[in-house]
């Protein structure tokens, strides 16, 4: 897996997808730039979910706040005060860990162990064995739930109490070392905050302290009454809006998972209060059916219903997604209350509410949230997309099986040859099809090689000229992923593209 994970972030470079922030300079840690391809792909896929969510759902509104808002939005959304990460240094390795992510690494190297086991049982007893069994009755592996679930509860304890003594009692009775030295020679845990903060205004005394936003979401809440007034929305609507956002992350590693600035893909859907639950089920199974619709495969999804509940929520769960280092959080739906909305009447002294009609009464209404993180949609789709086949002749070819609809590029156009005419015709199908879709020109390399180039880049279709062109308007269309080839009118090629391509 480590190594898949490897390919992934060299091909994501080789083929322009994904470059580390200010390369010459040695980079900045967790923070990255969008090659000429991967610009391409995160915009559609920005664009495949504008597209559900505004386009599709007469009720629901785009939005594009700004990045920097009045600082008092994050005392009342909480994040000045509980946006917290508890923290700790290990005193002789210096190294600095989230104190969370200590224990849960160390929780899921048992749970590696049990797995060991398991992979080896079944190696041992072939057919007969039986998982269930084998759990419930392996001396070895009902010891290591055991552990494991004493581990969960304590760790749910200490976070929900803010618990940072008892946090560091867990470490400690745990006996777990500094990953990279061992030493077990640990700080006191303390709390830091993940907001960014920057100054507005130009002389010192003046100047405003400010945050970068650390989600979108804030910037719906504080215009729900200007968008609900003068687009005259009834309940239920929503208010969807992508843009970046910003996190002093301390364990920023995982490529583009887990970065300090990246973009969110957000929808705030308003509703009565009492209907949240039965509007947060229809999301759930809205946002889910979106990720199947891009084909990546059922088995790759999962949702994590969550039992620990941040301050604003009285429901969450996550869609897992299964990315070359296991199952992560890939997007978040929550059942939020009336908590942010309440609480920006609370500090702004202005009223936040919706008349309702057909109750005849006014009220603050209550949020569900869908949360994805555009920079993780793009590791999904990519990470799964890269495989390595082996041909029927024995030969291997790399190939990103990008979903056509997502791809940066939906064909290349290649010449067979590079005179007789033929880059003309090739330049001319360009011409014609750049309108409609983003298309190139290749005439470099032989034409297997060519090929291979746009297999690896996840072009999803070849258009090849050649002699034949000229008499009878006809070229050879190859499909990335069967490898097929088919003689086609050029007069076809847009509806044939489209037909795989178009949203
Ligand atoms: P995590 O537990 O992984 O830190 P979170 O629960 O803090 O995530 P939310 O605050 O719910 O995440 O944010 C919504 C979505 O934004 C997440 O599901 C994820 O896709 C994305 N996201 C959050 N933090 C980051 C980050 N540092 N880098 C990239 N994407 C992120």
């Amino acid at each position: 897996q480590e190594d898949k994970f490897k390919k992934v972030i060299a091909h994501a470079k080789e083929y322009g997808y994904i470059f580390g922030s200010s390369e010459i300079y040695d980079g900045l840690s967790a923070v990255y730039d969008y090659g000429q391809n991967g610009v391409e792909l995160k915009k559609n896929i920005r664009e495949y979910w504008w597209k559900s969510m505004v386009n599709m759902h007469q009720n629901i509104v785009g939005l594009d706040s700004a990045i920097f808002m009045h600082p008092t939005t994050w005392k009342a959304s909480g994040h000045v005060d509980a946006f917290n990460d508890p923290l700790i240094d290990n005193k002789d390795s210096k190294k600095r860990y989230r104190a969370d992510v200590l224990v849960e690494d160390f929780r899921e190297k048992i749970n590696q162990k049990i797995e060991k086991d398991i992979t080896k049982a079944k190696k041992r007893f072939g057919d007969a064995f039986n998982e269930d069994e084998f759990r419930s009755t392996n001396a070895n592996v009902v010891r290591r739930q055991k552990e494991i679930d004493r581990i969960t509860v304590e760790l749910t304890r200490v976070q929900e109490e803010n618990d940072l003594a008892g946090f560091k009692q867990l470490i400690e009775d745990l006996g777990i070392g500094c990953p990279e030295t061992g030493s077990k020679n640990w700080t006191d845990v303390r709390q830091f905050n993940l907001m960014f903060g920057t100054k507005l205004g130009a002389s010192a005394d003046s100047a405003m302290d400010l945050y970068l936003r650390p989600e979108t979401a804030q910037g719906i809440f504080v215009n729900f009454l200007n968008v609900q007034k003068t687009g005259r929305m009834k309940i239920p609507f929503g208010i969807a809006q992508t843009g970046k956002a910003f996190r002093n992350e301390i364990v920023a590693r995982q490529f583009i998972f887990r970065m300090r600035e990246f973009e969110q893909m957000e929808m705030q859907f308003f509703v009565r209060p009492g209907e949240e639950m039965k509007w947060y089920d229809y999301w759930k199974e809205t946002r889910l059916n979106w990720h199947l619709s891009l084909g990546l495969g059922k088995e790759k999804y999962r949702f994590h219903d969550h039992d620990k509940l941040a301050h604003y929520a009285n429901a969450a769960a996550d869609i897992e997604f299964d990315f070359p280092f296991g199952f992560k959080e890939l997007e978040g739906i929550h059942s939020r209350t009336d908590f942010d909305l309440k609480a920006h009447e609370e500090y702004s002294g202005k009223k936040l509410q919706f008349f309702d009609p057909e109750l005849k009464e006014s009220y603050v209404p209550y949020v569900v949230e869908t949360s994805v993180g555009l920079d993780r949609m793009f590791l999904a789709v990519f990470s799964s997309a890269l495989q390595e086949e082996v041909l029927e002749d024995g030969s291997s070819r790399v190939v990103l099986k990008l979903p056509a609809v997502v791809a940066p590029i939906k064909a290349a156009i290649l010449p067979l040859v590079k005179k007789d005419g033929l880059p003309e015709v090739a330049q001319q199908i360009v011409d014609d099809l750049k309108w409609k879709f983003n298309v190139i020109y290749d005439e470099k390399d032989a034409i297997g090689r060519r090929y291979r180039r746009q297999d690896a880049n996840g072009t999803p279709f070849c258009i090849t000229v050649d002699h034949d062109t000229l008499n009878d308007q006809t070229v050879t269309i190859r499909d990335r992923d069967t490898m097929e080839q088919k003689r086609v009118p050029i007069a076809e090629l847009k509806s044939l593209i489209s037909e795989k391509t178009d949203a």
